[in-house]
C-alpha cells in the first residue's frame, strides 16, 4: 500500500517512510492511496476477537508487509498487554442505547496510548532493523506528551524531545511527562502557549540542518499516519460488541486535531456500518462553525476546561477535506493556503456532502461541568471534561434513539481535577501505578519562546 500527500505535489511513499517522518515535503499529510474495504460478512467473522487480535486484522493491510506478520502480531500484543482492563477498550452503559467507550486504560490514562504504545514498538523494531537513529520532536497541550514519552522511552534508537507550554498544562499532566526516567527523554517548557510550541516544532521540521549528519525528525502528533491507523481499530471493536456489523452504531468524538474522528470516518469508509459521526468541540469551535455555517476561519485560542481540545485549526481535517475535494491536491492546497482569511468557505455542494457524513456541536465550560455532574447523578460514573463534551454533543445531535450511541471517553477524570471540582464533585484517587506521582523527581528545562532556543537545546542533548 502506498501513501500519497493531500497536496498532490510529493511522491508516493511506503509505510516505513511515512512512519519515519512528519508532513510530506509539499506541506500535505500522508493518506493511503486506497483503503481496504470489507463486506458485512467479512466484518462479522471478526466478532469475538480480542482487542489485539482484531487490531492485527485491521492494521496488517496498512503495514503491507513492511514488518513480517508474526513480528507485527508480537508488537501489537505488547502494545495492549499492559492496559489495566482486560477488554482494553471496555464499553459502559450510561442509559438506554447510550454508551461510553473507555479509552483511558493505558499507562497514561488517555486514548493517545492506543496509538503511541504501538508507535513506540513499531519505531523500535524498524530503527533497530535499519540500524538507524532518529529524533522525535513534538509539542503537547498535555496528553500527547506523556503518551509519547511512555511509548518511546524504551526505544534505544530514539531521542525524544517534548515541548509543552510553560505553566499551561495541568499538574498531573506535567508530572506524567517530567517524571519519565531515561537519558533519551527530554522535556522542554516553552514560555508561550501551545500554538507557539507547535510553530517551533513545525519550523524545526522544515529546516533540520541543526541535526547531526544522518539524523532526521519523526513526528508523534496525529500528523503521523501510524497513529490514525491504530485508532481505526476501536471503532470496529465497539461496533462488534453491540451487534455490528448487522446493526448500525453512532459515535460522538471529543475533537481537537480531528485525528480520532478521522479514524472513525476511515472505519466507515472501510465498510463499518456507522450511522452518525458527531464532532464534539469545546468553545474552540472552528469545526462546528464549518459544519453548521460553512465558515472555516481561525479565531483566537480559548483556554477551556478540556485543554486537549484547545486548538485553532485541526490539522487532520485536511485529510478529510482531501476526500471531500475529490482527492484534488491542487484545489485543496489553494484552499488551505487561504484558510487564514476571514469568511473562508467551500463550495456549497461539497459542504452539503460533508453534512451527510458529520454532525457537530460545541459545548461551553459551564455546560461541560453540568454534564459531568448530571452523568454522575444519573449513573454514579465520573467522566472527564473531554468526555463530557462528547456526551453532551451525543445527546444534542442524536438523530435516532434506536441506534446505539457511543461516546469516546478519551481521558480519565483524575487528569482533570479542575473540571471535576468545578462540577462540585470529588477528584478520584490516582490509580495504583501512579500513586507516588507527586513524590517522583521532575526533570525539565524552561526555554524562551524561540526556535533557536529549542534547536540549540536539542543539539546539545543528543
Ligand atoms: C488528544 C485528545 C483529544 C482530541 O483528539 P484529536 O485526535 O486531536 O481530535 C480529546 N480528548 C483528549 C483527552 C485528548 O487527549
Amino acid at each position: 500500500m502506498k501513501y500519497i500527500s493531500t497536496r498532490g505535489q510529493s511522491p508516493a511513499q511506503s509505510f516505513e517512510q511515512v512512519l519515519l517522518t512528519g508532513l510530506a515535503p509539499d506541506g500535505g499529510l500522508y493518506v493511503p492511496e486506497t483503503l481496504p474495504h470489507y463486506s458485512r460478512e467479512e466484518i462479522a467473522k471478526w466478532a469475538g476477537l480480542g482487542y489485539a487480535e482484531l487490531a492485527l486484522k485491521i492494521i496488517s493491510p496498512f503495514v503491507d508487509g513492511a514488518i513480517p506478520e508474526a513480528k507485527l502480531k508480537e508488537l501489537i500484543d505488547k502494545s495492549y498487554a499492559n492496559f489495566s482492563h482486560k477488554a482494553v477498550a471496555p464499553l459502559r452503559m450510561l442509559g438506554a442505547n447510550e454508551w461510553v467507550m473507555e479509552l483511558y486504560c493505558g499507562p497514561t490514562l488517555a486514548f493517545k496510548d492506543f496509538a503511541l504504545q504501538l508507535l513506540g514498538h513499531l519505531l523500535d523494531y524498524v530503527l533497530t532493523r535499519n540500524n538507524q537513529k532518529v529524533v522525535i520532536l513534538g509539542a503537547t497541550s498535555g496528553d500527547t506528551g506523556s503518551a509519547a514519552l511512555e511509548g518511546c522511552r524504551h526505544c534505544e534508537n530514539v531521542d525524544i524531545f517534548i515541548l509543552h507550554p510553560y505553566q499551561r498544562v495541568s499538574e498531573v499532566q506535567r508530572r506524567q511527562m517530567t517524571t519519565v526516567p531515561g537519558d533519551n527523554v527530554h522535556n522542554i517548557a516553552v514560555r508561550g502557549n501551545f500554538d507557539d510550541c507547535q510553530r517551533i516544532v513545525k519550523a524545526a521540521f522544515g529546516d533540520q540542518s541543526f541535526l547531526p549528519e544522518g539524523r532526521q525528525l519523526v513526528a508523534v502528533n496525529s500528523i503521523n499516519w501510524a497513529r490514525i491507523m491504530a485508532q481505526i481499530v476501536y471503532y470496529f471493536y465497539a461496533s462488534l460488541q453491540l451487534g455490528g456489523p448487522h446493526r448500525e452504531v453512532s459515535f460522538s468524538v471529543p475533537t481537537g486535531n480531528f485525528g480520532d474522528i478521522y479514524a472513525g470516518y476511515l472505519a466507515r469508509q472501510m465498510g463499518l456500518p456507522v450511522r452518525q459521526l458527531i464532532i464534539a468541540t469545546n468553545s474552540n469551535d472552528i469545526l462546528h462553525r464549518f459544519m453548521s455555517r460553512n465558515e472555516y476561519s481561525q479565531s483566537a485560542l480559548k483556554h477551556t476546561l478540556s485543554p486537549s481540545m484547545d486548538i485553532m485549526v485541526s490539522s487532520n481535517f485536511e485529510r478529510y477535506l482531501f476526500d471531500l475535494f475529490g482527492r484534488d491536491g491542487k484545489a485543496l492546497a489553494q484552499f488551505m493556503t487561504a484558510s487564514g482569511d476571514a469568511n473562508h468557505s467551500i463550495d456549497p455542494v461539497r459542504w452539503q456532502d460533508a453534512k451527510q457524513v458529520f454532525a457537530s456541536a460545541a459545548v461551553s465550560d459551564e455546560v461541560t461541568c453540568e454534564v459531568i455532574r448530571q452523568v454522575y447523578e444519573e449513573t454514579g460514573f465520573l467522566i472527564d471534561p473531554h468526555t463530557a463534551v462528547g456526551v453532551k454533543a451525543a445527546r444534542e445531535c442524536n438523530a435516532d434513539h434506536a441506534v446505539p450511541m457511543i461516546t469516546l471517553a478519551t481521558a480519565h477524570p483524575v487528569k482533570f481535577a479542575d473540571a471535576v471540582t468545578r462540577a462540585g464533585l470529588e477528584t478520584p484517587a490516582l490509580p495504583e501505578h501512579m500513586r507516588d506521582l507527586f513524590e517522583r523527581e521532575e526533570r525539565y528545562a524552561v526555554l524562551d519562546n524561540a526556535l533557536s532556543a529549542v534547536t540549540g537545546y536539542v543539539q546539545s542533548h543528543l
